[in-house]
């Protein structure tokens, strides 16, 4: 922490500005180790704050204190996933064949529901036939939703516990890991052994008591955005669950509200992958199919989100789309997921090639510093 001190500040006050940090500080838990006075050249002096848990400390309380004129954090408050504390992109292993982050790829396919058995292995098997080239490190994980949060209470909320074997066995027989949404914390627990992968919805993305339920897990979580959320608020939930002890976070960005619900039902926000991988090392996924919600206009989505760099895909796919319990308007048939994976594969590859060059020819470092 960094904290500026009023133009032609008096040095004579040093002793009793310290005192008062010093105080602020213990109010909130922490321990102090040095305080170093730098009078720099801009006529501003600068009072640099070194201690371990100085994001404890509410800036405005500092801010409050005389002589004070602004305070500078080094670290984001979501600093624990932020890349100024460790660039290193966060590689997830969450299953058998499927991993995330750091180069892998994982794509998480299946219907937006389980509802039938047989048309659930149709699906299932459909997705397992298409394979991938090794360099494009890409794995797959399915969708297993067996809850449904729903916003009407009128409408089907899944088939619940009864789908859980048709899940269990595709995850055996596939080795990869399965998706279920979570909606309250007393069911985390039945979820142990069957799921990999505990979503929060969109319309969870606040719910920041089942996020410090979650940290204590080693569910691989998913996290999606809220509708409203902003990109820092989006950061600041997933530090919950990191520093609640469980790193395996992943940030599913689904689209936001839209200004064009007659054409769109969200607004894609495909920005904001690139944007959050500036600024956090966690992997982050784009939801193809929630986020535009049309199938016509899923598969330009998806392109667009490989292309720019995302880690993943989430995409809704169902042998018979017309008679969906939910979502079938966004789904796409195994053969056109089988038909575009090609064009996903292609795109993956050409990200990777214009990220090793832009690495190579240092062209970020460019644009940071014309
Ligand atoms: C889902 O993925 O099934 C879902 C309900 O998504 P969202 O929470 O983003 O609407
Ligand atoms: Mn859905």
């Amino acid at each position: 922490m960094e904290i500026y001190l009023e133009e032609n500040f008096d040095l004579a006050h040093t002793g009793e500005v310290c005192e008062r940090i010093e105080a602020v500080a213990a109010e909130c838990g922490v321990t102090i180790d040095s305080l170093n006075l730098d009078r720099g050249t801009t006529g501003l002096t600068k009072l640099e704050v070194k201690a371990r848990e100085t994001h404890r400390i509410p800036i405005d309380r500092i801010e409050n204190l005389p002589y004070v004129a602004r305070v500078a954090r080094l670290l984001p408050p979501w600093r624990q996933i932020s890349r100024k504390y460790d660039p290193a992109p966060r590689e997830i292993h969450i299953f058998g064949e499927s991993r995330i982050g750091a180069g892998h790829f994982l794509w998480t396919v299946g219907p937006c529901a389980v509802e039938e058995e047989n048309l659930y292995y149709e699906i299932i098997d459909a997705i397992m036939g298409v394979k991938f080239p090794s360099e494009a490190q890409m794995h797959v994980a399915f969708r297993g939703f067996i809850d449904k949060n729903r916003t009407s209470v009128y409408s089907w909320e899944g088939i619940c516990a009864a789908g859980i074997p048709w899940v269990r066995a595709m995850r055996a027989k596939y080795n990869v890991a399965v998706a279920n949404e979570v909606m309250q914390i007393s069911d985390i627990e039945r979820y142990q052994g069957v799921f990999d992968i505990l979503q929060v919805g969109t319309r969870s993305a606040e719910f920041a008591r089942l996020f410090d339920a979650l940290g204590k897990t080693d569910f691989t979580v998913y996290l999606k955005n809220g509708r409203g959320n902003t990109i820092d608020e989006f950061l600041n939930y997933a530090e919950r669950i990191v520093a609640g002890g469980n790193e395996k976070v992943v940030l599913v960005v689904r689209g936001t509200q839209t200004t064009n619900p007659k054409y769109l039902r969200n607004a894609a926000a495909l920005e904001w992958g690139p944007v959050l991988r500036g600024l956090t090392r966690q992997p982050i996924v784009f939801d193809c199919s929630h986020s535009v919600g049309q199938r016509e206009l899923v598969v330009d989505a998806m392109m667009a989100a490989v292309a720019s760099g995302y880690d993943g895909l989430e995409s809704d796919v169902h042998a018979a789309p017309g008679r969906a319990k939910v979502d079938g308007r966004q789904a796409l048939l195994p053969e056109v997921f089988e038909a575009m994976a090609h064009f996903v594969v292609e795109a993956r590859l050409a990200y990777l090639e214009r990220h090793r060059l832009f690495e190579e020819r240092g062209y970020m470092h460019t644009f940071m510093n014309p």
